[in-house]
């Protein structure tokens, strides 16, 4: 471990000591690794003695909810707790928390704490720990309980398992190295079960998901002699097969699969006039930048922003952009 990331976590670690009552959130539209660290988080502070709230603004897609105190996570700020630490987790910048969140977080936390490994926009926090080399969240929260001496129960295993499954995309992204597979291993072997944690992930979906994805698929088109992908959720398929937002995560790891594809793009309306955009590249293109012209963030190889505009005129400018782009 490097010097600095060994600094940062004593002092993570002499806040967390010093103090007792402690909130946890996580970003909007939370995956598997906000939800993961977020009960990781909890199930961590709670071994150690501390009151703990956690939060997630949006709800998080429902293949999450078998994870140990998953019903535990608060969507509303609960007004008349009060709190000595805010700890966000997996959360680009301050803002990703959400408006609602970051609001109560401003008004009722004074110290603040950041543990990340995105890369960051606005750096944040009193404590500021990220890591962008680390796979996930959750693999930094792994070195947190080495550093505490806290062996990891079979709920804490579990709920680490999942953010790093989900964030290395079942362990084939560049994010997956020895040492992941090492971490998991660990997890494992304290009682994380990798077949019941992947039939709730990966096949826990709805026939209405499904039909949701055979509409999407419907809409790839290939640009740049086929080194660019993209496709487009738009908001009548969701009325048309009775699905909702959340059911679309994870749909664009199918446009990454084609071979001669370097940058993958699936263009969502959240709402009139505003378009999700999802980015992933095979790794040498940084999407994070592209990402970042337009206000969002990211990784250097899973990026998205959101563009005003309707949804057929995004897509058509970020596409021209993108040709240029990686010329
Ligand atoms: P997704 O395509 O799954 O929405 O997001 C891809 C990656 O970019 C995720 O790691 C996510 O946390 C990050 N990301 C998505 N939207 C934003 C944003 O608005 N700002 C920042 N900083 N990161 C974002
Ligand atoms: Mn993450």
């Amino acid at each position: 471990m490097s010097e600095q990331k060994a600094c940062k976590i004593r002092e993570l670690i002499s806040a967390i000591r010093k103090n007792e009552r402690f909130m946890v959130a996580t970003h909007v539209n939370p995956d598997g690794d906000a939800i993961g660290a977020v009960l990781g988080m909890k199930l961590i502070l709670e071994r150690l003695g501390k009151k703990v709230d956690i939060y997630a603004q949006d709800r998080f897609p429902p293949e999450f909810e078998f994870l140990p105190q998953a019903r535990t996570i608060h969507n509303k700020p609960l007004e008349s707790a009060e709190y000595e630490v805010a700890i966000l987790v997996d959360c680009g910048d301050f803002e990703r928390v959400g408006k609602e969140l970051s609001e109560f977080i401003s008004r009722v936390a004074p110290f603040v704490i950041n543990i990340d490994h995105h890369v960051p926009s606005k750096p944040f926090g009193d404590i500021d720990w990220v890591e962008t080399s680390a796979s996930s969240t959750c693999e930094m929260l792994y070195d947190l309980c080495m550093s505490l001496s806290l062996a990891p129960d079979a709920a804490l295993s579990s709920v680490l398992y999942t953010g790093i499954l989900t964030d290395t995309g079942s362990f084939r992204f560049s994010n997956t190295n020895r040492r992941v597979l090492e971490i998991v291993s660990v997890l494992v072997g304290m009682g994380a079960d990798p077949a019941h944690i992947a039939t709730h992930v990966y096949d826990s979906a709805t026939p209405e998901k499904l039909r949701l994805l055979a509409q999407v698929l419907g809409t790839v088109e290939f640009h740049a002699g086929s080194r660019i992908v993209t496709a487009e959720l738009n908001r009548s398929m969701f009325s048309d097969s009775a699905s909702s937002y959340m059911d679309s995560e994870g749909f664009i790891n199918h446009l990454r699969s084609v071979k001669s594809v370097d940058i993958a793009i699936l263009f969502r309306e959240i709402n009139n006039g505003l378009v999700h955009i999802s980015m992933r590249s095979k790794g040498d293109i940084n999407v994070a930048k592209l990402a970042q012209r337009h206000g969002g963030g990211g990784h250097r190889a899973a990026a998205a922003c959101r563009i005003p505009g309707s949804l057929h005129l995004v897509r058509s400018m970020f596409i021209g952009e993108v040709v240029r782009y990686i010329n």
